[in-house]
């Protein structure tokens, strides 16, 4: 099997050659950590989109969608916390001068000595076969107690520091551990400092009366802010949900694994409002269910796993993320927070607004409580693409490469291909092409040896070859190619519509949740 940086590198170039994924302004060299979405990207990333709306927002009778200014009043953000607590400590080494989130210097540190610790468990575990009781051999074996122990001291310690703004006992933490820059190997650090990720910006014309504003960070607050605006329009009645997806801007001090952690990126958020007390009923409901959303797509369930949080942010009571095998391991693709009545608490405190719930049934009004699910868009992106994108052995011995990807998510669902350039058979492609476009996502191409053709398809992870030959001008068949068996089929013209319909449909796949 190939290597995971292997693979990893396979997944950006490959996202670049087939027209996904490209650098921003590459002609100057690019702008680190913004991409831009090219032909196939942006179909591949809409109809990522869509899959979530229909089943988040179309298929929900309480949620409802909209979609709010980037641009929000600047008290936001100090209401929200923003201005105050989205802060990443950041330290840089002063030779290579290359920044570093110490947070992660220290938790990466803290990762080795796990992964000491696993490699006894595993080496123990193969001395003594069946018979092996982990939870004994943990507790008793003085030496993997020792890097357990240490590892929790560490990270408490860390933890510590950064609750209580003890920046130097941080820096002091990096230093006693001996912490060198992974580029410089040098031990000769800066200081520890919070640096806020937020983006600023200015409204209005002239220097004086300008305006500070913030890109946001989050879709979320341009949600909470129309809490009441929606309830009232759309009749909505507890529980019920408001969905959005758009942009979201942080300003990253550590990006680089492609698309995962882009400083531009795009968010999918869905905020559900309940009455207090039940937010822990559908903390546990949206957890599952997003899971069945993402299992749906046929990824594999092995390459999904919670991670509950210990440290939970300001403003939750409860906190998990999805985590999902990326090339390089297992991160967070989506979190689903118990987000309590904060957010709106703290808007009624900063706007002097009223935002609460009339509940009909209690006769009393009351802050809701907020469940929130929130997905990257990007990050969802290069999930579904790094692991659809394989390279396989034939049986003739040769190699393939094929993108799976899901066919409901395909940029494009068939390709039309006449056998040669010649005889009416492009007129007939053409007119396939026509009729299917009103549809589906169709390409036509007539340039290269068929074979060829098939095998760029694949590349593009299109489900459908439609091959147009001589026997069509005579009974009106066509060969339909499946992407991922090759397996060919010789179908009529007009059968071709319910047979794509039915391998791309969303209401098919949605249907596995
Ligand atoms: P991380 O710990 O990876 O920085 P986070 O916990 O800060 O992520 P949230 O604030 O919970 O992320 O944002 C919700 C989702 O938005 C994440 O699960 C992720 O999919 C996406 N996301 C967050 N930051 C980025 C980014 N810089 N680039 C791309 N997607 C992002």
């Amino acid at each position: 099997m190939a290597k995971q940086e292997d693979l990893f590198k396979n997944v950006v170039s490959h996202a670049k050659e087939y027209g996904f994924i490209f650098p921003s302004s590459e002609i100057y060299d690019g702008l680190s950590a913004v991409y831009d979405y090219a032909q196939n990207g942006v179909e591949l990333k809409k109809n990522i989109r869509d899959y979530w709306w229909k089943s988040m927002v179309q298929m929900h009778e309480n949620i409802v969608g909209i979609d709010a200014a980037i641009f929000m009043h600047p008290t936001t953000w100090k209401a929200s916390g923003h201005v105050d607590a989205f802060n990443d400590p950041l330290i840089d080494n002063k030779d290579s001068k290359k920044r570093y989130r110490a947070d992660v210097l220290i938790e990466d540190y803290a990762e080795k000595l796990n992964q000491k610790a696993q490699k006894e468990i595993e080496k123990a575990k193969g001395r003594f076969g069946d018979a092996f009781d982990e939870a004994q051999f943990v507790a008793t074996n003085e030496r993997v107690k020792g890097y357990l122990d240490q590892k929790n001291a560490i990270l408490q310690r860390m933890a510590k520091g950064l609750d209580s703004g003890d920046l130097a006992d941080v820096k002091a933490l990096i230093e006693e551990l001996e912490i060198a820059c992974p580029e410089s190997g040098s031990r000769n650090w800066t200081e520890v400092r919070q640096f806020n990720l937020m983006f600023g910006t200015k409204l209005g014309a002239s220097a004086d009366s300008a305006m500070d504003l913030y890109l946001r960070p989050e879709t979320a607050q341009g949600i909470f802010v129309n809490f009441l605006n929606v309830q009232k329009t759309g009749r909505m009645k507890i529980p019920f949900g408001i969905a959005q997806t758009g942009k979201a801007f942080r300003n990253e001090i550590v990006a680089r694994q492609f698309i995962f952690r882009m400083r531009e990126f795009e968010q999918m958020e869905m905020q559900f409002f309940v009455k207090p007390g039940e937010e822990m009923k559908y903390y546990e409901y949206w957890k599952e269910t997003r899971l069945k959303w993402h299992l749906s797509l046929g990824l594999g369930k092995e390459n999904y796993r919670f991670h509950d949080h210990e440290k939970l942010a300001h403003y939750a009571n409860a906190a998990a993320d999805i985590e999902f095998n990326f090339p390089f391991g297992f991160k967070e693709l989506e979190g689903i927070h118990s987000r309590t009545d904060f957010d709106l608490k703290a808007h009624e405190q900063f706007s002097g607004k009223k935002l609460q719930y009339f509940d009909t049934e209690e006769n009393r009004n009351y802050v809701p409580y907020v469940v929130e699910t929130s997905v990257g868009l990007d990050r969802m992106f290069l999930a579904v693409f790094s692991k659809a994108l394989q390279e396989e052995t034939l049986e003739d011995g040769s190699t393939r490469t094929v993108l799976r990807l899901p066919s409901v998510l395909a940029p494009t669902k068939a390709a039309i291909l006449p056998l040669v350039k010649k005889d009416g058979l492009p007129e007939v492609a053409k007119e396939i092409v026509e009729e299917l476009k009103w549809d589906f996502n169709v390409a036509y191409d007539e340039k290269d040896a068929v074979g060829r053709r098939y095998r760029r398809q694949d590349a593009l992870g299109t489900p459908f070859c439609i091959t147009v030959d001589h026997q069509t001008l005579e009974d009106k068949t066509v060969t339909i190619r499946h992407r991922d068996s090759m397996e060919q089929q010789r179908v009529a013209i007009s059968e071709l519509r319910t047979i794509i319909a039915n391998e791309v449909s969303m209401r098919n796949w949605l249907m596995k949740m």
